[in-house]
């Protein structure tokens, strides 16, 4: 039987993390909480880094906590802080200041890190930069006020939001990217014309199917790179957007399963007794779709979040949302719901492109197993979204003319 208040450690205070702490203080006034993160920040949106980018908004404003609302909450937050190790036998969590701390339960909730770029060259040159901390977006802009020409580099989320800060601040920027066309595992050859439509329109250069061989630095930055198809492009700073390995290395030496992330059932509890994990990380179970995947969305994290706590303390809630990731890019809006995936066999997909506001184009497509709604993709206007998403999340049966009128719904 416990003896002593209940015990719960954290790694990782993004938005996962933190409303995991909050809703843990929440049910529990006399638990003890720890949360820790190698970042020297408090929770901030990475969702507003792109416009914060952009120089939309302030930093302040993308500021979601500071340290009184962790203290006001009895919850030890404990920045710059790496934990180097878990010892899920003895139930320790250790950091680099040499702390071991003891939990009843423990959140892995550690999010990605993004990929470098490993061509010759790139480790001499300076202004190469990855898009996925506060930090970072502070260097970059620092770089873009000094810089005449930019390149994007990749066929993420992240490439394209770096595109965009580029040019909004007048950059001539360039975005290459290796694939057919961006975001190819979701889109198609037509989505992907409809979105670099709108790139076009902001004066970037769109360029897709080839890669970046090397940099060749000229005192020590970039001063143009070399693409495998031979092109030249100068530039004074690089941006990359080469997706994001899951930080699941503090778990090595542990039982605990780990594939892309770390693996856990609808309860978002691992194999290991005491240990969940959640947002990011987590290679959670999905029930709308009967499989285990991960989602790198806002919302996710944050309902992981809420559920995991309740679960950590004895709960058994299961997570059933549909992943939803909404994002502004240029003068569009992208949306992505559930499992929208292009390059999935099992899923059949129908696709509809239409004029829609300010000359661009609306693209939509539906991704169905069987004769159920899994996914969608919407570029352009958001209307009959969250229709659709109840249709997902209903596991609706549908017909084939159905399947049809749902791209016209609004
Ligand atoms: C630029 C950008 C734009 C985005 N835009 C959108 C958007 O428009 N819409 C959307 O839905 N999503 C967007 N996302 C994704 C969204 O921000 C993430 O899905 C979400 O923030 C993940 O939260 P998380 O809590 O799981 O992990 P994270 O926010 O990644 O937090 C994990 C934390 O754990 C720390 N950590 C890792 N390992 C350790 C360790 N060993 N010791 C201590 N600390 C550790 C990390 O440094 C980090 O601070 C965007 C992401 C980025 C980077």
């Amino acid at each position: 039987m416990t003896t002593h208040d209940r015990r719960y450690v954290i790694i990782g205070n993004g938005v996962a993390g933190t409303t995991a702490a909050e809703n843990l203080r929440k049910n529990d006034p006399n638990c003890s909480i720890h949360l820790l993160t190698n970042e020297p920040y408090p929770l901030y949106n990475r969702v507003s880094l792109p416009r914060f980018l952009q120089g939309v908004i302030v930093e302040q404003k993308v500021m979601i906590r500071d340290f009184a609302w962790h203290e006001q909450r009895n919850i030890q937050l404990l920045t710059e802080t790496f934990v180097t190790g878990v010892n899920t036998d003895e139930r320790v969590v250790v950091t680099d200041k040499g702390q071991y701390l003891p939990y009843d339960a423990l959140l892995v909730a550690t999010g990605g890190w993004a990929n470098p770029l490993l061509v010759p060259g790139a480790q001499d040159a300076k202004h190469i930069y990855n898009f996925v901390t506060l930090d970072d977006t502070k260097t970059i802009i620092e770089r873009m006020l000094e810089s005449r020409t930019a390149l994007a580099y990749g066929g993420s989320f992240i490439s394209y939001e770096l595109c965009d800060g580029f040019a909004v601040r007048k950059l001539d920027t360039t975005w290459l990217t290796r694939g057919p066309y961006w975001l190819r595992n979701c889109l198609d050859p037509n989505g992907g014309e409809v979105i670099d439509n709108i790139a076009k329109k902001f004066g970037v250069e769109v360029i897709h199917g080839d890669e970046i061989e090397s940099v060749i630095p000229k005192n020590g930055v970039p001063s143009y790179v070399k693409t495998k198809k031979g092109r030249e492009i100068q530039t004074d700073m690089i941006g990359i957007g080469l997706g994001i390995t899951l930080n699941t290395s503090v778990l090595a030496n542990t039982p605990l399963e780990i594939r892309q992330g770390v693996v856990v059932n609808e309860y978002l509890e691992t194999n290991v007794p005491g240990v969940y994990a959640a947002g990011d990380v987590a290679e959670f179970y999905d029930s709308t779709v009967n499989e285990h995947h991960t989602m790198g969305t806002w919302d996710n994290a944050m309902a992981h979040g809420r559920i995991v706590a309740l679960n950590m303390a004895g709960g058994q809630q299961p997570y059933l949302d549909v992943p939803t990731y909404t994002s502004p890019l240029f003068d569009v809006n992208i949306a992505v719901v559930g499992t929208a995936e292009s390059n999935n066999p099992e899923l059949v997909s129908v696709a509809l492109r239409e004029p829609g506001e300010k000359g661009n184009e609306n693209y939509r497509k539906l991704f169905f197993r069987e004769n159920k709604l899994v996914g969608v993709l919407m570029i352009g206007s958001p209307k009959g979204r969250k229709k659709l998403v109840e249709i997902v999340k209903n596991q609706q049966v549908l017909e084939t003319a159905e399947r049809e009128a749902l791209l016209r719904l609004k």
